[in-house]
C-alpha cells in the first residue's frame, strides 16, 4: 500500500531533501498535500510536478495568485490559503505521513493537528517541540500518532536506541554532535555578517537554522528536542563538537559501549530513515568513503564564544515557559539579524534578557503556549529596538 505524504514547509531545505527521496520511490509515497508560507512560484511548480490533491499557502495575500495559477495550470489541486489552512493539509484525507518542515513555531499548529490525527509524523520543525513538547508529546500518545524525528542527531539516537524511542533502560547518556558552525575557529565574531554566519561548512539548509548552527542555538534547541523525544533529563544529554559530521550523533551504555551512527552530510539519509521506517530505503546520498575521510575529530563546544548553548540548557532546567521564551527570543532576534538590525553578537544577549523575564508557570494549553510566545515576542523586538 502507497504511503499518503503531506509535506509542511514543502518549499525549504527540508521540503526539497524529502520530495527528492519520495520521488525515488513511486511505488511507495505518493504526495497528498504541500505547502508553503508565499513562495508561491516554487510551490506551483511542484505541485505541477507531484500533483498532490491540496496545495496551501500560508500567507493569504497569495491565496488568489495559488489558486488562478492551478486553475490556469488544469492541476488536479484544491489551492487554499491562510494559516489554518496548514492545519487541514497536516490531516488532509489520504495522507497517513506528515514531515513538519515549517521553520519557526509557526509549524506547531499543524504539528498538533497531524499529532491529534494519528497521523506518523516526521519531525523537522525543532521549534514546535521545543515551544510545546509537553502538548505534542500528549497528543502523539492521545492521537496514537507516532513520531519520528528528522533532525540527523536525533535520527541517529533513534538509529542507536534501536527505534525504542522512550526507553531509558541500561543508557548512561545522549551525546550530540555539533559541526561548530563556521565561526568554530574564528576569534572576533563583533562584525560576523549574515552571509557569513549562513555559509555552513558540511550542511546547506534554510537561512534561520544557519544562524542557529552558527550560534549553537542550534544544539540548545536540540538538546531540548531530545530530552522531550527519548525522555532524558538535561544531566544526561552532552553536546561534543565534532566538525567533520560524519558521526551524527551517540548513545552511550552503563556498560561502557558507545553505539553511533555515521554518514555522509545529507539531510536526505535521515528522511529516508524516518520515510522507510522500520524498512531502510535508499535516498541517493553518497557512500561514505572512510579510506578519504581521514581523522575524525572532537572537541568541547566553547560555551563563553557561544552562551546560546548554555542558555538553552538553562531554559530547559527553568521549564516549559521558559523554553517558549528562549524560541522566541531567537527566532526574534535571529531576524533582526538576518535584516541587518542586530549584530550576531546581540543575538545572545537579546536571548538572555528575555529570559530573565520568563514566567514558572507551565503553559497548560496551546493557547498558554501562544501568549507566552507572544510576549517573548514583544519583549525581544523591544528590546532590539532600545539597543539600536
Ligand atoms: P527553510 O527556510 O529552507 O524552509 C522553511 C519552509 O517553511 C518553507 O517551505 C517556508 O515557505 C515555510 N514557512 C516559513 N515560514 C512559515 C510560516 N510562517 N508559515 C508557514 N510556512 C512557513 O527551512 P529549513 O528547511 O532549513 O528548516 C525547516 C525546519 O527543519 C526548521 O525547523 C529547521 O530547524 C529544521 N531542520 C532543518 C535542517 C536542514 O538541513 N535544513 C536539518 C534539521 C532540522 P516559503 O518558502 O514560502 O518561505
Amino acid at each position: 500500500m502507497k504511503h499518503g505524504v503531506a509535506i509542511l514547509g514543502a518549499t525549504g531545505s527540508i521540503g526539497k531533501s524529502a520530495l527528492d527521496v519520495i520521488e525515488r520511490h513511486p511505488e511507495r509515497f505518493r504526495v497528498v498535500a504541500l505547502t508553503a508560507h508565499s513562495s508561491v512560484a516554487a510551490l506551483m511548480a511542484l505541485c505541477a510536478r507531484f500533483r498532490p490533491d491540496f496545495a496551501v499557502i500560508a500567507d493569504p495575500a497569495h491565496e488568489r495568485a495559488l489558486r488562478d495559477g492551478l486553475a490556469a495550470a488544469r492541476l488536479p489541486t484544491q489551492g487554499l490559503g491562510g494559516p489554518a489552512a496548514l492545519a487541514t493539509a497536516a490531516t488532509a484525507p489520504g495522507a497517513d505521513t506528515v514531515i513538519a518542515a515549517i521553520v519557526g513555531a509557526a509549524g506547531l499548529v499543524p504539528t498538533l493537528a497531524a499529532a491529534r490525527a494519528g497521523r506518523r509524523i516526521l519531525l523537522a520543525n525543532k521549534e514546535a517541540i521545543v515551544c510545546a513538547g509537553g502538548l505534542l508529546m500528549d497528543a502523539v500518545g492521545v492521537g496514537e500518532a507516532q513520531l519520528l524525528p528528522l533532525d540527523s542527531e536525533h535520527s541517529a539516537i533513534h538509529q542507536c536506541l534501536a527505534g525504542a524511542v522512550g526507553a531509558r533502560g541500561g543508557v548512561r547518556r545522549l551525546i550530540l554532535t555539533a559541526s561548530g558552525g563556521p565561526f568554530r575557529t574564528r576569534a572576533d565574531l563583533t562584525d560576523v555578517t549574515p552571509e557569513q554566519a549562513c555559509a555552513h561548512p558540511n550542511w546547506v539548509m534554510g537561512r534561520k537554522i544557519s544562524v542557529d548552527s552558527a550560534t549553537l542555538m542550534n544544539k540548545g534547541l536540540e538538546v531540548i528536542e531530545a530530552n522531550w523525544l527519548f525522555g532524558f533529563a538535561p544531566s544526561n544529554i552532552d553536546v561534543v563538537v565534532h566538525p567533520q559530521s560524519v558521526v551524527h550523533s551517540m548513545v552511550e551504555f552503563v556498560d561502557g559501549s558507545v553505539l553511533a551512527q555515521l554518514g555522509t552530510p545529507d539531510m536526505r539519509t535521515p528522511v529516508a530513515y524516518a520515510l522507510g521506517f522500520p524498512d531502510r530505503v535508499a535516498s541517493g546520498s553518497d557512500t561514505l568513503d572512510f579510506l578519504a575521510l581521514g581523522a575524525l575529530t572532537f572537541e568541547a563546544p566553547d560555551r563563553e564564544r557561544f552562551p546560546c548553548l548554555g542558555l538553552a540548557y538553562d531554559a530547559l532546567r527553568a521549564g516549559p515557559a521558559a523554553c517558549i521564551w528562549l524560541n522566541a527570543a531567537n527566532e526574534v532576534a535571529v531576524d533582526a539579524f538576518l535584516a541587518r538590525r542586530l549584530p550576531f553578537l546581540g543575538i545572545a544577549q537579546v536571548i538572555e534578557e528575555t529570559l530573565q523575564q520568563a514566567p514558572l508557570q507551565a503553559p497548560r494549553s496551546i493557547d498558554d503556549v501562544l501568549q507566552n510566545d507572544a510576549m517573548a515576542r514583544r519583549k525581544a523586538g523591544a528590546l532590539i529596538v532600545r539597543s539600536a
